[in-house]
């Protein structure tokens, strides 16, 4: 059966504690679930705020009030409608700056030790994302020896990831454990015709995933998974790619639609739209300008055209309904009241419907946001791009 699967989303408040400082307080495990039942239509969710003691004990207290049930193969499940992974996104000290990775566990008990283990090298460890003192390969190693994976996260972001802002290959970092690490995330900005430029990267799986700071952002970007069962195992599968489990397409913001598209200058706010990668602002030749994810990866890229390995999903460029041109909260509201969720509007509605209910000129945009027909104006230095009218 194929599945909708967002694995990156971020946890505001537990126990009524702040978590993730930067992250809406009404980001709690109970509103993400039925977020995205009720609302995006996302199956399989990965929480990524886990390991923090406060979310540790709601879990608990969940899955003793049998309200959330766990999975043989790892996982649980909320109503039978939801599947739930646990996970924590870590920051590690690199050799230059610091990357973000998200580790990934089967049950419990094993980010609870996870949890208890990364406790002697955060200072904080209630807070999220908080800066770990150890390196991503001896994260790597404890996280495997727990029964975990580790999956590099928003790899070409100008902040805090491995190729934006640490290094030029993702083997520097992870070395000889390179090869066991199985899929990376591509993070907004940067989508698999960027990625299959690097040869390091022709063996692992992409996901895309929403990294959502609100529980609005859920499912701006995500992942179609042909899977036999949702629970953590075949996930993994799908990631290393199997017959009966596989990633069937990543659906991503159009690069240009992505906040670090472009290389922007912070002294005269120009963004960068020359054809070539831009080291310096051609405007007023500051130095000090913030590396688009499109000008990075054009100076570290190993090939000038992508060549994809042939199993490699399509990726679809999705707008998020919320960009839409004419869709404000209202008009968003009546589409998922008559059509059960953003997934199904998105993906599934025809015209005729969504005009009965939305007017011509609306659902004629759903459309073409569907085919990838609208056209876009490229973001950067932290400003989303724009659809064009
Ligand atoms: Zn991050
Ligand atoms: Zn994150």
């Amino acid at each position: 059966m194929e599945y909708f699967a967002d694995l990156h989303v971020h946890i505001g408040q537990a126990k009524n504690q702040p978590v993730k400082i930067t992250a809406s307080r009404r980001l709690t495990l109970h509103n993400i679930y039925d977020h995205c039942i009720n609302k995006k239509g996302i199956d399989i969710v990965g929480i990524v705020d886990c390991a923090s003691p406060f979310v540790l004990e709601e879990i608990r207290e969940q899955l003793e009030n049998e309200e959330i049930i766990p999975l043989p193969g790892g996982g649980v499940r909320y109503k039978d409608k939801l599947t739930i992974i646990f996970g924590a996104e870590i920051e590690t000290t690199e050799v230059k700056g610091a990357a973000h990775s998200i580790a990934f566990f089967p049950s419990y008990e094993q980010i609870k030790d996870f949890s208890r283990i990364m406790s002697e090298y955060i200072t904080n460890i209630r807070l999220s994302t908080q800066k770990a003192s150890l390196c991503a390969k001896d994260l790597f190693k404890i996280v495997k020896s727990l029964g975990g994976e580790l999956i590099p996260a928003h790899v070409f972001t100008p902040f805090k990831s491995f190729y934006g802002s640490c290094y030029d290959r993702l083997s520097y970092a992870f070395e000889d454990e390179l090869d066991k690490i199985i899929s990376v995330e591509l993070g907004l900005s940067a989508d698999t015709d960027f990625a299959d430029t690097i040869r390091e990267l022709a063996t692992k799986s992409f996901l895309t995933n929403s990294d959502a700071h609100s529980l609005e952002k859920i499912a701006r970007e995500y992942n179609k998974m042909e899977l036999e069962f949702p629970d953590f195992k075949n996930v993994i599968s799908a990631l290393k790619g199997h017959e009966n489990n596989y990633i069937v397409s990543n659906y991503g913001l159009d690069p240009k639609l992505g906040k670090y598209h472009r290389t922007f200058c912070p002294a005269c706010n120009y963004v960068a739209h020359e054809t070539s990668p831009v080291e310096k602002c051609p405007n007023c030749d500051n130095e000090g300008i913030t590396l688009g994810v499109f000008d990075r990866i054009a100076l570290i890229a190993d090939f000038s055209t992508p060549i994809h390995p042939e199993n490699r999903p399509l990726y679809h460029y999705q707008v998020p309904l919320e960009f839409i041109p004419g869709i404000g909260k209202k008009t968003l509201e009546k589409l998922i009241l008559n059509f059960g969720s953003e997934m199904n509007v998105i993906h599934y509605v025809d015209r005729a419907q969504l005009t009965e209910v939305v007017g011509e000129q609306i659902a004629t945009n759903i459309i073409l946001a569907r085919e990838g027909k609208l056209s876009f104006k490229a973001g950067g230095g932290g400003i989303y791009g724009k659809v064009i009218d």
